[in-house]
């Protein structure tokens, strides 16, 4: 059977709601005050970005919350789809000193998301731009996270900015691909619009190397940003894979953010493969739609699961159930739509995933959602820039300091930099991109918020340290040669 929505609107939008729900102003206040706003702050270190907590909490504690956002959004320009997705007990939280005194932590997100919202909410304009845009020009690809953060940092610093992107709307991942509980893609398009007004230009439905040539901007740009996210989700390889109930996670997650929850179809017994945050996402967004049953299948055991702690508990606490040291070996199918998988269990030797001989059995289910990691853009990249050297993972080699590739021109951040890390790891990183592409063109460094990059090029190295002469036409010759 093919699969249909399962559930009305006002179901949807119950079960949908908010997981951590916006603080009160009296609420916020309180929780500030509770702040040690300790030297050398641990919870800014912690940051990618460097906001600094102690300061805009400090701010809400004086209820300047238009002054507490200025200090978020001025480091990160996607402050407040951070406040959601960003895993804040790994990163600032976790590193509360209140946690060494035996106390909770400050709910920094929290709070970020209380004055970040304050100023959405009220239209106020915290950052500023110059309205002349005679810095330089400069092409960015994505409008994700990455793309965003190299936008916003290259408008205020006066440069003609336009970012390109397939997609109808900006935003990428946050727009896009996050579970709707824990953020609404109008937070997203609402900070696309917040960079629209620094005065950067978006142009969607392009496709960069169809409709645009990267020549072409090479050509007419002092710098090309690389922001383009992952590719499609990994093949499986099994018997059945094309089968329409076959969806890739991310997908599932776009059609919940592109229609009427109440129109969003989700099979009544729906398996999960992987056992990542966007398979969490995935399993407790379809058990929210009125999935009968959702199970996460995956092929190695709780250690091993690339979930955060409190991800898993969330979609436990949904009613999802876990299969773990099990894997999928074919997609059984009934007049053409999925009816079941073959599973067997799986034991791991020398690293390896082995199916264990004579352990096969059948569990029905109507919808198959793949979250077993995306591919690379590998090909893509070599087709865009004959000669960007990627690393045998297939991220794009860069210097971590400026984020530049081995072609002098050319910057790289976010997926395609890193391989697919946080939100917050995306916007640093365009934002680092930005500073390193002025740097290129004044020769005068940038200051403020951005921590050390500690993610590296090939096999974790530190960088590669590629030290360009500046050459503006190498790449325009390289590409037209290619
Ligand atoms: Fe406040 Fe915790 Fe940061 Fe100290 S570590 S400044 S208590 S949020």
């Amino acid at each position: 059977m093919p699969i249909q929505p399962l559930i009305d609107a006002a179901t949807a939008a119950e079960t949908m709601a908010d997981v951590k729900p916006p603080l009160a102003a009296q609420e916020a206040r309180v929780e500030a005050s509770r702040c040690l706003f300790c030297f050398d702050a641990p919870c800014i270190m912690a940051c990618p970005t460097g906001i600094d907590v102690p300061t805009f909490i400090r701010k809400i504690t004086t209820d300047n919350v238009v002054g507490a956002a200025r200090t978020i959004l001025e480091a990160n320009v996607l402050g407040a789809s951070c406040a959601r997705v960003c895993p804040t007990q790994m990163l600032c939280e976790g590193a509360c000193v209140m946690l060494d005194l035996e106390k909770d932590p400050i709910q920094i997100g929290r709070l970020q998301r209380f004055a970040t919202d304050h100023v959405a909410a009220n239209r106020i304009d915290v950052l500023t731009a110059p309205q002349i845009k005679d810095a330089g020009r400069v092409a960015v690809l994505g409008a994700g996270p990455a793309g965003l953060g190299c936008a916003a940092e290259l408008a205020r610093l006066g440069y003609a900015v336009t970012v390109y992107d397939r997609k109808p709307a900006g935003g990428g991942l946050n727009t896009y691909g996050i579970a709707v509980y824990k953020m609404r893609p109008e937070v997203s398009l609402d900070e696309v619009r917040m960079i629209e007004r620094l005065g950067v230009e978006f142009r969607y439905g392009v496709e960069v190397g169809r409709d645009v040539q990267c020549a072409d901007l090479a050509r007419d740009c002092d710098a090309i940003f690389i922001g383009i996210g992952l590719g499609g989700a990994n093949r499986l390889g099994i018997p059945g894979e094309d089968l329409p109930e076959v969806v890739d996670a991310l997908e599932f997650i776009d059609w919940i953010h592109t229609r009427p929850l109440e129109q969003v179809p989700v099979g009544r017994r729906v398996a999960v493969l992987g056992c990542g945050n966007t398979a969490i996402d995935a399993v407790t967004q379809a058990k929210r739609l009125g999935a009968e049953e959702a199970t996460i299948i995956y092929r190695r055991g709780p250690a091993e699961m690339s979930a955060y702690a409190f991800e898993y508990d969330l979609a436990k606490m949904d009613g999802a159930t876990f299969l773990f040291d099990t894997m999928p070996v074919e997609v059984l199918a009934a007049d053409g739509h999925v009816s079941a998988l073959r599973l067997a269990r799986t034991v791991v030797r020398d690293g390896r995933v082995e199916v264990v001989p004579g352990s096969e059995w059948t569990q029905p289910c109507d919808l198959v959602l793949k979250a077993v990691g995306q591919e690379k853009q590998v090909r893509l990249l070599e087709r865009l820039f004959p000669g960007l050297k990627l690393d045998r993972q297939g991220r794009v080699e860069h210097d971590p300091a400026t984020m530049r590739t081995s072609l002098s021109t050319v910057f790289v951040g976010g997926d395609a930099a890193n391989g697919g890390r946080e939100v917050v790891n995306a916007v640093a990183e365009g934002k680092k991109a930005a500073r390193g592409i002025h740097a290129m063109l004044t020769g005068k460094a940038v200051t403020g918020p951005v921590q050390p990059s500690r993610h590296g090029t090939a096999d974790g190295a530190t960088g590669s340290g590629f030290n360009h002469p500046i050459r503006v036409h190498e790449l325009e010759a390289a590409l037209t040669k290619g």
